[in-house]
């Protein structure tokens, strides 16, 4: 059995902060990934991380309030204000790391804008931002010792009288299975992006944690709000960066027409994604699209600009759909790309409820994309999820190990956990091949929560995916894993993900459909009005014995009250 004090799951930007915090604090830290950590889907971040800086005339309460706005009123603007207050410190400290942000003409940090933001205050590295941090943040994990259990794949929480005690973890190398005790876990697992396909997120964000907790016990919360980003590629669905029109791209339908100057006049093509993401799936459904996509265009910024500043987008451009964006603009539609909603927790990570309002698990914390805290609310702002995963990640981190410190070791029976999880995957790989496939399933999974639960959404075809998605449980139970080997068995990991996938999905489905208006990204073609008389609520995903329950929490507001939205 291996121990230790603060255990953390998941070694992206969430998951390295919240490891590096707990050691600075003086805890005995263990991180788990189940790829090598640099290989975590922070590495695709392209466009930067935001804050506000003072010395640039910027005000963090201003950042606050475009988050707030961009959120549709959802999110929690205690919460907001915490990450966007803290946010200079987290940048100053990766730069002191060593990430080399891109500068400016003056050799100042260089800032872009983003959408729904009205200032420039996106801090990146070129188009790969998120690549350039997590290097350097694995190679302060490196020079800590923090013990790094790498290609390691989490099967379940340890949960016993209503705390979090470790998890049951299989070495992928050799399939054995091993149990990991702790004092506290953090939970940094990512999204559930593949819940929905296509989608702009890597193959491995099937929301494993999110899954887990749920599961334990902990309540989802706003699982209905997912953001479509507004450019993703034609087919492939991989993500064009907002840095794009950050850097003055325009988006052009088959007339040629900037559309954007009609929907948003004052902020155009840098309206927050909700916004924008409607219009041009408004002009692609009312015939002026082109092949079901509208056009990015990009050409006017000259090929210098584009080979500084958006390099992987003119790789992926010419490789990807052999179009040069420097001389053609380059089809794009809006893509499913980031879940608001996850695992509940307060703005020191704990998903258990200190005042008793809605339960979860005690020792348990969660950090980065698979929590919600809430600072994204109904859509979240480009580049303000970086700085979620950086703030919160080292708040849970700092309170993981501070609570670790005034306890003894748990009690976990080793025998008793090795055995449950063993018997599970034996029962998973004993099934006989019934011609369903574990790719199939996730497939029609995929598909359908696109087909529905997409950019404008309605009852009728909500119910068609619920219905679907109870049919594709009744079908995983059946479904048999072909490779019945040890060593590297990576379809048998594809089945237990597609089983965390579809626990995900029922939570999406379930509070999209309870939720009868429309906000942020969640836009409903039979209530198309925001209704904050009933709807300023969060709505929680409890799992019961019985089958989901739905609760309510109300919304924090604090300084900014609901107001009309216009970009
Ligand atoms: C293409 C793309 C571009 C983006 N660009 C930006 C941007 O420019 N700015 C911005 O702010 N946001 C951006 N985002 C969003 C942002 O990158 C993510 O929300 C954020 O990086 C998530 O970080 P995380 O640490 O929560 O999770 P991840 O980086 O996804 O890491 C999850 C970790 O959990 C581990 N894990 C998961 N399940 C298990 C398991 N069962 N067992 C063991 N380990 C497990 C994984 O191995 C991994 O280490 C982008 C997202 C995408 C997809």
């Amino acid at each position: 059995m291996l121990e230790c004090d603060v255990l953390v799951i998941g070694a992206g930007l969430a998951g390295m902060r919240a490891a590096l915090a707990a050691h600075t604090n003086g805890a005995k830290v263990i991180m788990v990934s189940k790829v090598h950590p640099v290989r975590s889907h922070s590495n695709a971040a392209q466009g930067g991380i935001n804050a506000a800086l003072t010395d640039r005339g910027d005000s963090w309460e201003d950042h606050a309030f475009d988050t707030v706005k961009g959120s549709d009123y959802l999110g929690d603007q205690d919460a907001i204000e915490v990450m966007c207050s803290e946010a200079g410190r987290e940048i100053i400290q990766m730069e002191h790391w060593g990430v080399i942000f891109s500068r400016d003409e003056e050799g100042h940090l260089g800032t872009r804008t983003f959408g729904g933001q009205r200032r420039a205050r996106t801090f990146f590295v070129a188009d790969m931002t998120g690549q350039a941090i997590l290097h350097v943040m694995y190679e302060q994990l490196m020079k800590s010792g923090v013990q790094s259990l790498e290609e390691w794949f989490v099967t379940d929480l340890i949960v016993a009288d209503g705390e979090c005690r470790g998890c049951v973890a299989m070495e992928i190398r050799s399939g054995t299975l091993q149990v990991i005790r702790a004092k506290t876990v953090v939970l940094a697992t990512g999204g559930l992006g593949r819940v929905f396909e296509p989608s702009t997120n890597a193959l491995i964000c099937t929301g494993d944690g999110i899954a887990l907790a749920y599961k334990a016990g902990v309540p989802l919360m706003d699982m209905e709000m997912v953001q479509f980003h507004p450019t993703t590629l034609k087919g492939s669905g991989v993500l064009i960066t907002e840095g794009a029109r950050a850097e003055g791209g325009y988006l052009l339908n088959k007339d040629g027409d900037r559309f954007m100057l009609k929907y948003a006049p004052s902020m155009k093509e840098l309206a927050s994604r909700d916004v924008v993401s409607r219009c041009e799936q408004t002009e692609i459904n009312e015939g002026r699209g082109v092949d079901g996509c509208v056009l990015l265009d990009l050409r006017h910024l000259g090929e210098k600009t584009i080979k500084e500043r958006l390099i992987q987008i003119y790789e992926i451009g010419r490789d990807l759909t052999g179009i040069d964006i420097t001389k053609e603009p380059i089809p794009i539609r809006p893509g499913m790309h980031y879940q608001m909603g996850g695992i509940k927790t307060d703005v020191d990570g704990r998903a258990w409820d200190v005042k008793g309002q809605w339960g979860g698990i005690r020792n348990l914390f969660a950090a980065g994309e698979c929590a919600c805290v809430s600072v994204h609310g109904g859509n979240r702002l480009g580049a303000n999820s970086l700085l979620d995963t950086v703030v919160f990640g080292r708040r849970s981190g700092e309170a993981a190990s501070q609570m670790a410190k005034d306890m003894k070791p748990t009690e976990v029976s080793e025998e008793k956990w090795l055995k449950s999880s063993e018997d599970k995957l034996r029962s998973l790989l004993a099934r006989e091949a019934n011609g369903d496939s574990v790719a199939k399933i996730r497939w029609d999974l995929g598909t359908s929560m696109v087909e529905h639960l997409g950019v404008f959404r309605e009852e009728e075809g909500m119910l068609a995916t619920k219905a679907k998605v109870e049919d594709l449980k009744r079908r995983y139970e059946k479904v048999a894993v072909q490779d019945k080997g040890k060593m590297f068995n990576t379809a048998l990991i594809f089945g237990i993900e597609l089983g965390y996938m579809l626990d995900c999905a029922e939570t999406v489905v379930l509070g999209a459909i309870e939720r009868k208006e429309s906000r942020g990204a969640h836009h409903r073609l039979d209530y198309p009005q925001r209704d904050d008389g009933n709807w300023m609520k969060h709505i929680l995903v409890h799992e019961t014995p019985e089958g989901p329950r739905l609760s309510y929490q109300p919304v924090t507001v604090t300084r900014w009250q609901p107001q009309e939205r216009k970009y």
